[in-house]
């Protein structure tokens, strides 16, 4: 396969749209990707409303680079392609997302629609496939290509998170919960992904690696500078790519190795063929390490010995916890692992005072507070609001609560067994 590399300091967004010229040169040229009358929905990672300087979403000035790449090559090539812009974020209405971090801003000045995700329909996807038909978001059937536009990121549940794990967005969001309840094993999920991504017409993939992520991921590790600009011929490329120059072994990365298997591919970058700037490897990214969930059957997956010895699990840091109970919010799990319980001992009174007298917080939490205290069946839990708490013995592992959690007070943390596996590899 093919994939390019570039290294740019900075978002200046003329140079990046020279090297994607530059890189569908090297691909092979526009013309091989795309038809004269595509039509062709661009998906960046729209996780949240967070800063574009964090490394959680997709630069805005990348974004606009690929929208001016388009433009100039449908010129070049006497092209009439429709542009349009998409994505289901996990939590908040997607243009709320693309408004706040200037995505949508950028769609209006080059009179580009942003599409907010709201019909469902199914797609056949193949019946060796995990899933046999996908929910997806209906609008996304009316485009010919699916250009995901992803950022470089560790994720917790996938490990590794970039051009195959963006198009998990074209779920809606009701189902994406429903798929991580389904799939609660992070490999299965991952084959459910790249079962995902082979059931989407995908085309070239251009990630975003200037400022990256690094650390817990998808959202709660910190900003790295990396430079990377990553074009492939599909996303699978790019993402190989981009986690061996981050120090994985691809191995490691669930989906990956599936892909591998599923279409005979090496998962050695040196068996494709790279063009482009000279790679720089970053080795001090900071990683996540690899656990694999275990296979033990549904009824052994509860108590202090899966809990705490064999499974990774979410941890709140009750100090950081600002309530605004978006992790809450987010669990896909019947009854919620996450419970509201009365606080004993592990903040002291000043820090449960400050929490719950901050004007603006307070405010936000009250909101949600109210919203949940009318789900009946919850109401008792929610009287004595302190502090919150897993139950491990339901939690699936989807570490849904901690990609969302804006203020970093999830983090995993390994079981002995990963511990242990980890010393010895
Ligand atoms: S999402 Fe984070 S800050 Fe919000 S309630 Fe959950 S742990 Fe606390
Ligand atoms: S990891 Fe978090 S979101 Fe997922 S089931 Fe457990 S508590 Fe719920």
């Amino acid at each position: 396969m093919k994939v390019c590399f570039f290294h740019l300091s900075d978002y200046d967004v003329d140079l990046i749209k020279e090297k994607l010229i530059e890189a569908a040169s090297y691909l092979g040229g526009f013309q091989k990707y795309f038809n004269s009358k595509d039509k062709i929905l661009l998906k960046p990672n729209l996780l949240a409303s967070d800063n574009p300087e964090t490394g959680v979403i997709t630069h805005p000035l990348f974004f606009e680079a690929v929208i001016k790449f388009f433009i100039e090559e449908a010129k070049k090539n006497d092209y009439q392609l429709e542009i349009a812009c998409g994505d289901s974020p996990a939590v908040s209405p997607s243009i709320k997302v693309a408004k706040d971090v200037g995505i949508y801003q950028i769609c209006e000045k080059y009179n580009i629609p942003f599409i907010d995700f709201k019909g469902k329909t199914q797609i056949n996807g193949n019946k060796k496939n995990i899933i046999k038909n996908f929910e997806v978001a209906s609008e996304v059937l009316n485009f010919d290509k699916i250009i995901s536009l992803p950022k470089l990121k560790n994720h917790s549940l996938t490990v590794f998170t970039g051009g195959m794990k963006n198009l998990f967005g074209v779920i809606p969001g009701k189902t994406k919960a429903y798929l991580h309840t389904r799939f609660p094993d992070s490999v299965v999920f991952s084959k459910m992904i790249v079962d995902l991504a082979d059931s989407l017409k995908t085309g070239l993939c251009f990630m975003d690696g200037i400022i990256a992520h690094e650390g817990e991921g998808p959202r709660g590790g910190n900003p790295i500078k990396l430079g990377y600009i990553i074009v492939g011929e599909n996303p699978f490329i790019v993402d190989l790519l981009a986690s061996t120059l981050v120090g994985y072994n691809p191995k490691d990365i669930p989906f990956l190795k599936y892909y591998s298997q599923k279409h005979d591919v090496s998962l050695d970058i040196k068996d494709h063929q790279i063009y482009g700037d000279q790679l720089i490897f970053r080795k001090d990214f900071k990683r996540i390490s690899f656990y694999k969930k275990t296979t033990i059957p549904k009824r052994f997956r509860k108590g202090f010995i899966y809990n705490y010895l064999i499974s990774s699990r979410p941890f709140i840091d009750n100090k950081k916890c600002l309530f605004c109970l978006q992790c809450y919010n987010i669990c896909p799990t019947e009854p919620k692992s996450i419970l509201l319980i009365e606080n004993k001992s592990s903040l002291k009174d000043g820090e449960i005072e400050r929490i719950e007298q901050t004007s603006e917080e307070t405010k936000k939490v009250d909101e949600n507070i109210e919203k949940i205290k009318k789900i009946e069946k919850d109401k008792n839990k929610f009287k004595k609001l302190k502090k919150l708490k897993y139950n491990y013995n339901t939690c699936i592992r989807c570490f849904c609560c901690q990609e969302i959690c804006p203020h970093k007070a999830i983090e995993i943390k390994n079981s002995l067994i990963s511990k242990l596996l980890k010393s010895i590899r």
